[in-house]
């Protein structure tokens, strides 16, 4: 027996309609790359992504056919986001970060038909012209006095759409089309191309938007600051319209003061972004001795984020924080550090060291935590094991890649090792890749990393496994000095001493000038890894 409710598609055209119609007039605040700001509404966003689609179905593009865009967080990036998806074509957002080779790759790889990338990254749109064969054409995210000068025919984004009253139709497909393309950073491994559809999109924005998860209203003003290349822009772009929320989009613009400007000018309550960016945000409010008016909430993940800047920002600084996990892979959002009420009850210490874990699962989705042989391990908090995934939100393959994903059960293996207890929270232990396994027991980078950032000498800090005669691996601490500071070795070690193991204790401590940060604002322990590939432990 079918129920009799109404069969309408869940696709994600839904959140930019809703957005026009029903917020119409809440902002789209754009920082430009010259430091300007400009101003839209999800009415003017809604009709120029339409134009946007006008454009894109006169250039031939039909369903299944993959729009590439290369640029910041803007309203036209978003414009050009919802003109794709809403007539089924797939988005594909490539990050300007990556190495040029890569980004060429991925979009060889993808198949990318038309180019849509911001002025500033002309010389890589260039190169994508020149090596990615199935590009007919550039469209540059600016008015025609921004257009830079190539050498190939490009086009200014407001002349590509100004012929076009934005009639298109949106909709009206199957829900399981794709949607969108995003391919993982390949901090550990080739890219590989996560295809989004219509329906996990949908869901994914239904999840996020829960009390215990994003929580965005109508009354929010959304900072957003995790770039809409890296995952989904952590599912953002389509809540911010589905809630009505005020969208504040920052360019290219991620360092201390930018942020901070941006917060007080246009009032932002809520933001998201990796631990990086925070660390630099938090930087300049101290050497400032600036506060916040408005923000108080912010969702930390992509990486573990340090207690003590989960402290910070609570303590100091009177702004909520809740850690979300997860990757490219599960749309991303799947796990959240928001308490329950059994950890309200508890002391504020006790508050401080859940939030710190990866948290809990969101609704429809199903955990597996399993040892090297597959098999289950128990959910007692202390057991680490590999940890899987499975629900309407996560992949089932790659795009263009038949190797297959998930196991006879259907879960995906996140590469992550993790421990859950018995209240349901998942603690990430570490990457698989990451992990320093010394004399065939486990050593967790991020445990020693939380605590060594706490020191007052330390900026970031990363650790890393060498070669070990004896012990195959060990753990050596490399750490970015915090400014003016110079952090000295037997200073570091004696503030780890008591608080780690005593054989996970770094074999050294090294101070560099500064730690890699990787394409999504992540250490890069990859890079890490091949620059000290030749150090010899003292
Ligand atoms: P990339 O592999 O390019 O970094 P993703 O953004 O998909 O791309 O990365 C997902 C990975 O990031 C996860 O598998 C996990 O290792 C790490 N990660 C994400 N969020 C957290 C978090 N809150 N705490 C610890 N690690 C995290």
């Amino acid at each position: 027996l079918f129920g009799l409710m109404q069969d309408t598609p869940l696709t994600v055209d839904r959140f930019l309609d809703h957005g026009a119609t029903w917020h119409g007039d809440r902002e789209i605040v754009s920082r430009e790359a010259d430091g300007s700001i400009t101003r839209a509404d999800y009415r003017q966003l809604h009709h120029m992504a339409k134009q946007v689609s006008d454009a894109l179905l006169a250039a031939g593009i039909a369903r299944g056919d993959r729009v590439a865009t290369l640029g910041w967080n803007g309203a036209l990036h978003m414009a050009a986001w919802y003109g794709t998806t809403n007539i089924g074509a797939v988005l594909h957002t490539l990050n300007p970060r990556l190495f040029p080779e890569q980004i060429a790759w991925i979009a060889a790889h993808a198949g990318d038909r038309l180019l849509l990338a911001d002025p500033a990254c002309a010389a890589l749109a260039a190169r994508l012209v020149r090596d990615v064969p199935s590009i007919e054409r550039v469209v540059f995210l600016c008015d025609r006095a921004a257009l830079p000068a190539t050498d190939y025919p490009a086009v200014a984004f407001d002349d590509w759409i100004a012929p076009h009253a934005g009639t298109a139709t949106w909709g009206g497909f199957d829900e399981r089309l794709a949607c969108g393309l995003c391919y993982t950073s390949g901090t550990t491994g080739d890219p590989k191309g996560v295809l989004y559809s219509h329906r996990s999109n949908y869901l994914h924005t239904m999840m996020a938007l829960q009390a215990d998860a994003l929580a965005l209203t109508q009354r929010d003003t959304v900072l957003l600051v995790v770039p809409m290349y890296h995952a989904n822009a952590w599912g953002v772009v389509y809540a911010a319209p589905a809630a009505g929320a005020k969208l504040v989009l920052p360019g290219a613009r991620m360092d201390g003061e930018s942020l901070y400007e941006l917060i007080e000018q246009e009032g932002v309550t809520f933001s998201a972004a990796v631990p990086t960016v925070w660390q630099g945000l938090l930087q300049y409010l101290r050497g400032t001795g600036r506060a916040f008016s408005t923000l108080h909430r912010v969702v930390i993940g992509g990486a573990a984020p340090p207690p003590a800047l989960i402290r910070a920002f609570q303590d100091d600084y009177g702004v909520e924080v809740v850690q979300g996990w997860g990757m490219t892979e599960t749309s991303p959002l799947a796990t959240l550090s928001a308490p329950t009420a059994e950890v309200l009850a508890q002391p504020y210490d006790e508050q401080v060291r859940r939030k710190a874990m990866q948290g809990r699962l969101q609704v429809g989705l199903d955990f597996r935590l399993v040892d090297d042989a597959g098999h289950a391990l128990p959910h007692d908090g202390q057991t680490a094991g590999r940890l899987l995934i499975r629900g309407a939100t996560i992949t089932s393959g790659y795009f263009r890649d038949d190797t297959p994903v998930l196991d006879a059960d259907g879960f995906f293996d996140t590469g992550d090792v993790a421990t859950i207890d018995a209240a349901g929270y998942m603690h990430i232990t570490d990457r698989a890749k990451d992990i320093v396994k010394s004399g065939g027991e486990w050593i967790s980078s991020i445990e020693i990393e939380n605590i060594a950032s706490a020191h007052p000498a330390v900026a970031i800090a990363a650790v890393i496994g060498v070669a070990h005669p004896k012990w195959d691996e060990r753990p050596i601490l490399l750490v970015q000095p915090a400014p003016g500071q110079t952090p000295d070795k037997a200073d570091v070690l004696a503030y780890l001493d008591g608080k780690i193991a005593r054989w996970w204790m770094p074999d050294d401590v090294l101070v560099v000038d500064t730690i890699p940060l990787g394409a999504t604002g992540k250490i890069d322990k990859k890079l890490l890894r091949r620059q000290f590939a030749d150090y010899r432990l003292p």
